[in-house]
């Protein structure tokens, strides 16, 4: 590390990455959590600040990530799950990535994408075919998008994708819409990112990949992406371009994870210090193979076993925000982490630029391999049969719910009584139009059982009713 890097003081407040990241505080933090993991009277306190749900600083959740005992373990899990029930409920939400264009002029040495992998297909959607994937979304049942492509000043600027964006809204086939689009594009100026905002995106999305700075340098060798700072200050100008919900993440595997653990709380702690709203997501990508990609250069591969830790550690330090996986992962890494913390779950995904739809020739040019190949429908009825309801709610950002106006009922636990009819609204919805034998046997009995559930009696009379108009050919009811 450079004394520059290393010396940068501390400052959650701040508006500069390199003090509100600041490297001296993460390494103070991993030595403070390696001298503190077998303080039992520490952890024991941390565990009883967060059991009420008021989540834990960066410190705190590095002591739980260092704790190895198994009886502290199984309290982390019993914990993470039961923060996971009183603010989630069993509810999981469904939404699927939708690549525009992979030319890009980044050089991201783990990512396919990257400007000098000469073997990867580039493609680029345009709008008659962006329509084309839109329809055969739809037709699976999805209603909710990440949006993703690779940066270029010249074949994906932002003006394609704000009429990428225009067209994916204005398509209606059938009883199908994709009601909420998220946007994972790459960090870009205050302007842009008001006309994103001006466009109805639901949230912007934008991975760190790694916290740790000269680990950042080292992946990131050309293009914009390789100004740390740049992007480490992203989310700072999409929330003054008036995009109140943003998404982070990082790509654990590419540096060690407890660096990018704290990185993570760090960003989230600074996002609440300096706008008073937290992230409204976060993701936990892993390193996978690709193509162009040699995987020995990344030795800090996160097993499954800390991969759980992370996410039910990220849980209850962050009780209030939604937490996403892709199908990176496979069905059962999926499945182990869904009890303890993940709320948001793509189905059906293709990775690839023009996947959905056969006629888009999409093949070569995936971002990285899918690990769960399942169907959107195949996927239902798996969340299904495990107790779950899968919900294709979109529902907060078309009422207004966003930033601190979100966060105080995400924080209060009173979003509840929203997402829960909206879920089983919108599974009856999803059910009916494109719904398999198999996924409408597998709901029958969870409705009925999740509608007596609803505490408030009217509600609950609400819900059945909109049902009933829903199973009889009415759409988009939600509270
Ligand atoms: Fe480009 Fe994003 Fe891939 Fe980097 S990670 S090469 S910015 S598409
Ligand atoms: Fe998400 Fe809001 Fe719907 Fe709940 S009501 S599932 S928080 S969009």
């Amino acid at each position: 590390m450079t004394e520059e890097i290393t010396m940068t003081p501390y400052n959650p407040q701040s508006a500069v990455a390199e003090q509100f990241i600041s490297h001296a505080e993460v390494v103070a933090t991993l030595d403070y959590a390696a001298a503190h993991s077998d303080d039992r009277k520490l952890i024991a306190d941390i565990l009883q600040q967060a059991s009420e749900g008021r989540g834990l600083t960066h410190r705190q959740a590095a002591v739980l990530m260092e704790c190895r005992d198994s009886e502290t373990l199984e309290s982390i899990f019993a914990l993470a799950r039961k923060i996971k029930e009183r603010i989630y409920g069993n509810r999981i939400v469904m939404f699927a990535p939708l690549y525009l264009s992979n030319h890009c002029i980044n050089g991201c040495t783990y990512c396919p994408y990257h400007a000098t992998n000469r073997t990867i297909a580039r493609r680029k959607l345009t709008q008659e075919q962006i329509a084309a994937e839109v329809i055969a979304l739809q037709d699976m049942g999805h209603k909710r998008l990440a949006l993703e492509a690779g940066e270029h000043p010249t074949l994906a600027p932002i003006d394609y994708i704000l009429d990428s964006i225009e067209t994916i809204y204005s398509i209606r086939h059938r009883n199908g819409a994709i009601r909420r689009v998220n946007v994972n594009i790459a960090a870009t100026t205050v302007e842009n990112y008001r006309r994103l905002h001006d466009a109805g995106i639901g949230t912007y999305i934008l991975f760190e990949e790694t916290y740790n700075r000269e680990v950042y340098n080292r992946l990131h060798p050309s293009g914009p992406k390789s100004d740390w700072a740049y992007h480490t200050e992203a989310m700072d100008r999409a929330m003054e371009g008036g995009i109140d919900d943003v998404g982070i993440g990082a790509l654990f595997g590419l540096s060690d994870y407890r660096y990018d653990l704290v990185g993570l709380l760090m960003h989230a702690e600074h996002l609440e210090a300096r706008f008073g709203v937290g992230p409204h997501t976060i993701s936990v990508p892993r390193i996978r193979p690709a193509d162009d990609i040699d995987l020995t250069a990344f030795p800090n591969a996160v097993t499954d076993d800390v991969f759980r830790r992370i996410v039910a550690i990220l849980r209850i330090a962050v009780p209030y925000t939604g937490m996403i996986i892709s199908t990176r992962e496979s069905e059962q890494s999926r499945k182990a982490v869904l009890d303890i913390g993940v709320s948001q779950i793509s189905g059906g995904s293709k990775t690839t630029v023009g996947g959905y739809c056969d006629s888009n020739d999409s093949e070569g040019s995936e971002q990285f391999d899918i690990s769960d190949h399942r169907t959107l429908d195949q996927i239902v009825s798996w969340l299904l049969e495990l107790g779950y309801v899968p919900s294709f709610c979109t529902a907060c950002y078309r009422e207004g719910r966003t930033g601190d106006r979100f966060m105080s009922l995400a924080k209060s636990g009173a979003i509840a009584n929203c997402c829960t009819p909206n879920a089983l609204m919108t599974l009856t919805e999803y059910l009916c139009d494109y719904g398999s034998d198999s996924s409408r046997s597998a709901a029958k009995e969870i409705i009925t059982t999740e509608i007596e559930k609803i505490p408030s009696v009217k509600v609950r009379e609400i819900v059945k009713q909109r049902i009933e108009r829903i199973v009889a050919g009415e759409r988009d009811f939600r509270f």
